[in-house]
């Protein structure tokens, strides 16, 4: 890769940043098109970001990502925020037009792409039980919602920051019914013979941890599951998932489409197909 006096900038803003794998995905995406544009990380302290989101317009930083401790946070320096990230409450992606910066949230809309192209799975007029109730979950929870989902069921080991998700979106989202489980096998053995997705929205697995409160006797044999957890290809979940005959996938499809959607945000073109995942399998 030759920088130039032409090359376009772009990176992530995140603290830390040195285990990101944005750079390998975009950087590769630049090169398989030919494109005079490099991804840097940026490590941004909490405490500097204002100053750090300023500099995109003084150095013509063409568009970042944002990731851990600033999703939420950069909003507030921002001109624009589109809908979606508004409503997740956070921003992955911003875009710099000429020294306008607009956020966006492409979290969402990648896990509903994961889920199309690595479970062949749509989740309109479907029952969803979601493992979780952070940030990952939030944006998961509203794309669902969005796409259609007729059930989601929220279980988390902090039972209250379950209730307040489902209370923050139930009126928003008047087509998708909504329940707060207990992150429980006797809880979840009740819901499970009639759920159609097992979503993991929890960091649980990120350290090979395995998810003993799971009543897989009890889930229909035809439901699929989706870990977001992207510590490797196949995590506990995952494995375990397979092993029993359910389609599962981890979190990686979801990574690899977040990244895609940002790429086309900033350069209006289709990364090549496939480069930013093989670049990841390397
Ligand atoms: P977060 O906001 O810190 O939320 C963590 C969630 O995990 C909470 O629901 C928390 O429950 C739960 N949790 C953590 N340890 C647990 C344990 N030992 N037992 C039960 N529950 C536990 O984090 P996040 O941003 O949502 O990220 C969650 C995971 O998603 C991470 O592994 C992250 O890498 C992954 N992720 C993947 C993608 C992707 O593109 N695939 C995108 C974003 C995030 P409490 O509320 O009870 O603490």
């Amino acid at each position: 890769m030759m920088i130039r006096g032409t090359t376009r900038v772009f990176g992530i803003f995140g603290h830390p940043v040195d285990h990101s794998l944005s750079p390998l995905m975009h950087n590769a995406a630049f090169r398989g098109l030919g494109m005079d544009a490099v991804y840097v990380p940026f490590a941004v302290a909490p405490v500097r970001l204002g100053e750090a989101v300023a500099a995109l317009r003084a150095l013509r930083i063409a568009g970042v990502n944002v990731t851990i401790p600033h999703k939420e946070t950069v909003l507030a320096y921002l001109d624009e925020v589109d809908a979606a990230a508004r409503l997740i409450g956070a921003v992955n992606t911003v875009h710099n037009r000429d020294g306008y910066l607009v956020g966006y949230n492409t979290d969402g809309t990648g896990l509903i792409r994961s889920l199309a192209a690595d479970l062949a799975f749509d989740p309109a007029g479907k029952r969803v039980l979601l493992l979780g109730a952070g940030g990952a979950s939030r944006a998961a929870l509203v794309a669902l919602a969005e796409t259609g989902a007729a059930w989601i069921g929220v279980a988390n080991r902090t039972r209250p920051k379950a209730e307040n998700l489902v209370a923050e979106f139930r009126d928003h989202f008047p087509g998708t019914d909504f329940a707060v489980l207990d992150l429980a096998a006797s809880a979840l053995a009740v819901v499970c013979p009639s759920v159609n997705l097992l979503l993991n929205g929890t960091s649980i697995g990120l350290k090979g941890e395995v998810f003993d409160a799971l009543p897989w006797q009890q889930l229909d044999r035809a439901a699929v599951v989706c870990d977001i957890v992207y510590r490797s290809p196949d995590t506990p979940l995952v494995m375990t998932a397979r092993s029993r005959g359910h389609r599962a996938t981890g979190g990686l499809g979801m990574l690899i489409a977040q990244g895609e959607a940002a790429f086309r945000i900033w350069t209006g073109q289709e990364p090549p197909a496939g480069v930013m995942r093989q670049a990841l399998a390397r």
